[in-house]
């Protein structure tokens, strides 16, 4: 029963942040988002006509199963609650160029500007070796920071934040021709890495899709690509995306059972 409490409690924050999502974008034009980079192409061009039901590209989205939306959705309250402790930043500048448009969590404006983006995450992401910081989440990071870079002229400092249930990390992430690079801290342990992503490259590719209006490819496979189409947990893929049913229809609501 507790659970279920739960569950409402996490689906009325996703219907409040889709219609502050919504209503955010009411009377703008569509444009690209940053937390789409590093991930699907398919997705991050149906997110950017996501709440303009008018447009050539919209799609329906589904509703996400609660497991999954339970998963996805708490770090806002996060940043809600813990706002006020930022004392000298700003809530969600806004970064808008001509294809792009996006809201990173917090600028804290000294000498250099620096950019904060906060991910809440599950407790066993810190104590698995090499789990965080997730790609995604660093080439997002770096998005924001280029078009920080093209409409102010720098590079700022770019500082992805985890939480979650006492543990914390703290990561610096900066782009190297065809490199994303990060180093920093899981609780107390200090950790480096690097990944074969070149974010300007995907926000080019990004821009040319969207220029040309066009909905890139699906993946090969639902199952194929971690934290895309599905969400694994053991053998059961739960759909994790709201577009699964356009892309797979064939494939119905899940969870569907799958190899280990
Ligand atoms: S269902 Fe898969 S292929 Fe379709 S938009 Fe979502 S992540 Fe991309």
């Amino acid at each position: 029963m507790i659970r279920e409490l739960i569950v409402a409690y996490r689906a009325l924050q996703c219907d409040k942040s889709q219609a502050e999502w919504a209503g955010r974008h009411a009377g703008r034009v569509p444009k690209l988002h940053p937390s789409s980079v590093g991930g699907c192409r398919r997705k991050a061009v149906l997110n950017a006509v996501d709440a303009y039901p008018d447009h050539l590209l919209h799609v329906d989205a589904a509703p996400l199963d609660d497991y999954v939306a339970e998963l996805m959705y708490h770090g806002e309250t996060w940043e809600a609650v813990n706002a006020p402790a930022f004392t000298s930043a700003i809530y969600h500048p806004h970064l808008e160029t001509e294809c792009w448009r996006g809201e990173p969590d917090f600028l804290i404006n000294g000498t250099v500007a620096c950019l904060v983006e906060h991910k809440d995450t599950a407790e066993h992401n810190f104590k698995i070796k090499d789990r965080l910081p997730y790609d995604f989440h660093c080439a997002q990071l770096v998005c924001y920071g280029l078009l920080w870079e093209q409409i102010h002229g720098h590079l700022p400092e770019m500082r992805l934040y985890y939480n979650g249930r006492g543990h914390y990390a703290e990561f610096l992430v900066w782009p190297n021709e065809e490199l994303t690079i990060w180093e920093g801290q899981v609780d107390d342990r200090w950790h480096s890495g690097v990944f074969p992503l070149c974010v300007g490259a995907e926000m080019v590719a990004l821009e040319g899709y969207w220029k040309r209006q066009e909905v890139p490819e699906s993946h090969a496979s639902p199952f194929a690509e971690r934290f895309a189409c599905t969400k694994r947990n053991r053998d059961l893929a739960y759909p994790a995306c709201v577009y699964f049913n356009h892309c797979w229809p064939e494939y119905g609501e899940g969870p569907f059972h799958v190899e280990k």
